[in-house]
């Protein structure tokens, strides 16, 4: 297992998809190679699914000699939203990693690798005056998470094994060199629907060059599963992890908000108050219909066009009865209901 390295400058990819570049086209792969994976990576979420795997690497040669018997690094990229519980939790898996050998690379807004507005969630609502919402097309968790990931990647690939660094030739290079980069996933049993066709993927230096991995449903691990592990291991367990600021929370998640973060929860109403009166002018905007037109509210808060503050209200008219311990024991034990394939 390879030490704690310092994450660099990024030096920075556009994501478009090149063809095999000459330089890897030269490169032989070596026939005699061991037919295990050389580098298994870690997607880190700083929740329970991620935790569990990182967990059973630590603790369990099998699983180890199963899913990643070779080079293993760790990654996670910063949304610049997370919970604070979340923060704390990946702080303490940090240093659980540095003290057991293991490469843990938290990728921060100030490294480089996140690109233009998408600095974090909120500085690209701020910056373009708008709101994440059920109504638009999801486009955070490639911004925010996969494409940092992937940049740094590259460039720590080049590093730690002498591929080239550019528009991810490098990746597709260590894959033609020591076969495809086992990127291991945290998705709990019952949670198939969030495993995404890699066949799917449109660019081609990923669909040569990664090879995803779900061992939690390989062993049948559902998400209580995941907790008991953890609790098993001696560790407390960290809450599901999710933007602060997803539109796709749940009436509970936002009740939770409420009682437990209210200072964020009016940041995120004043964001979105702001970018409705901003865009007043799609508050009646006239559509076609089979018999003439009609008018429809197009200017949409995070939950389409019922205002924030409604749905807060909701959440807590609904949740009266219930004790914070209940709050809390329901943020814990629910993952996020986004339905993002990875
Ligand atoms: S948790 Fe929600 S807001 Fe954050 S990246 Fe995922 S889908 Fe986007």
């Amino acid at each position: 297992m390879s030490t704690i390295t310092q994450s660099s400058p990024a030096n920075v990819t556009t994501e478009a998809d090149q063809s095999a570049p000459a330089h890897a086209m030269e490169a032989q792969p070596d026939l005699f190679a061991a037919t295990e994976p050389l580098l298994t990576v870690l997607s880190f979420g700083g929740g329970q699914d991620s935790t569990a795997l990182l967990e059973l690497y630590i603790n369990d040669p099998a699983f180890r000699k199963r899913y990643a018997p070779r080079d293993f690094m760790v990654v996670m990229s910063d949304t610049g939203d997370e919970f604070p519980e979340t923060y704390a939790h990946v702080e303490k898996m940090r240093e659980r990693c540095a003290s057991h050998g293991i490469e843990f690379n938290f990728l921060t807004a100030d490294q480089g690798w996140h690109q233009g507005d998408w600095t974090s969630l909120l500085n690209f609502f701020q910056a373009k005056n708008t709101i994440g919402s059920k109504a638009f097309p999801k486009t955070c968790t490639d911004r925010l998470k996969l494409q940092p990931i992937y940049r740094f990647l590259e460039n720590w690939l080049s590093k730690k094994y002498g591929v080239q660094c550019h528009h991810k030739k490098g990746i597709r290079e260590f894959a033609m060199m020591h076969g495809k980069i086992q990127v291991m996933i945290g998705i709990a049993k019952g949670e198939e629907r969030r495993v995404a066709d890699p066949a799917k993927n449109p660019n081609r230096w990923y669909r040569d060059s990664i090879h995803n991995i779900y061992p939690l449903i390989d062993l049948g691990m559902d998400r209580a599963a995941c907790q008991a592990y953890i609790a098993n291991q001696g560790l407390p367990v960290p809450i599901p992890s999710n933007c602060r600021s997803c539109p796709w929370l749940s009436l509970e998640e936002l009740e939770y908000l409420r009682r437990f973060h209210a200072e964020h929860l009016d940041v995120w109403v004043g964001l979105e108050a702001a970018k409705l009166e901003k865009h007043r002018d799609k508050e009646l905007v006239l559509v076609p219909t089979a018999t003439g037109t009609k008018t429809v509210n197009k200017n949409y808060g995070v939950f389409g066009t019922m205002p924030l503050p409604v749905k807060i209200r909701e959440a807590k008219e609904k949740f009266a009865d219930w004790s914070d311990e209940r709050v809390r024991e329901y943020r814990m034990s629910h993952g996020h209901c986004v339905a993002t394939a990875y």
